[in-house]
């Protein structure tokens, strides 16, 4: 079983990832628990260049360097993983690159659009259930004044641009209602958390 959680930064998902694995492996299941962009060691060496590295790429380039790190992750980690009967948990996978390149940096062009559904299928690996944490942003706001600011040159982007990146999910979310389901991210962790350990015990049944 492949499962992923998308959202905008605050919303808690490296938090609920952690939840799940731990409830995942209490009964007895095998968990791979990573993130993108990263997840190997190549591909988090194109995190540190995409996140920190200063350049200026063009949002085509950008797509591509995205896609290049998730494809050594799925070839080198996930797919090995799926593939021995892992229950994988990935922090962010496509559906971030539709939201964050498609929807808040190329304003749902087209032409972008296209490029990123062509990687996509290139790619060929789908989640089986996508869990889209939702947060109003000015609570996502809070959160991240709390740990101490923006990390890296994306969530210190313009409100704007993280509002289309909220659309870009919500879009998402409402296309591909079977595999997305969508959890209000503004409650007590521990409700949350018992939220998504039952949607992923029925899938797991
Ligand atoms: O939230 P997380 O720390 O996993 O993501 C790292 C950063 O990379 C976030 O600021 C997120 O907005 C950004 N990102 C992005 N495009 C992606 C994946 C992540 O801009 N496709």
């Amino acid at each position: 079983l492949f499962i992923t959680f998308e959202g905008g930064e605050g919303a808690g998902k490296s938090t609920q990832a952690q939840r799940l694995e731990a409830h995942l492996r209490a009964a007895g299941r095998e968990v791979v628990r990573t993130r993108e962009p990263g997840g190997t060691p190549g591909a988090e060496a194109l995190r540190q260049l995409l996140l920190f590295g200063g350049h200026d790429l063009s949002l085509r380039a950008e797509i591509l360097a995205h896609f290049a790190a998730r494809c050594d992750h799925v070839d080198q980690l996930i797919r090995p993983a799926l593939a021995r009967g892992a229950v994988v948990i990935c922090d962010r996978f496509i559906d971030s690159t539709l939201a964050y390149q498609g929807y808040g940096l190329g304003r749902a062009d087209p032409g972008i659009l296209h490029l990123i559904a062509v990687l996509g299928a290139q790619v060929g690996l789908a989640p089986d259930l996508t869990l889209v944490l939702m947060l109003e942003r000015a609570g996502a706001l809070a959160r991240l004044r709390a740990r101490g600011g923006p990390a890296d040159r994306y969530e210190a982007a313009d409100e704007a641009f993280h509002a289309r990146v909220a659309d870009g999910f919500d879009t998402i979310a409402r296309a591909e209602a079977g595999r997305c389901v969508t959890i209000a991210a503004d409650r007590p962790v521990d409700v949350v958390a018992g939220d998504i350990a039952r949607l992923v015990d029925a899938r797991l049944e």
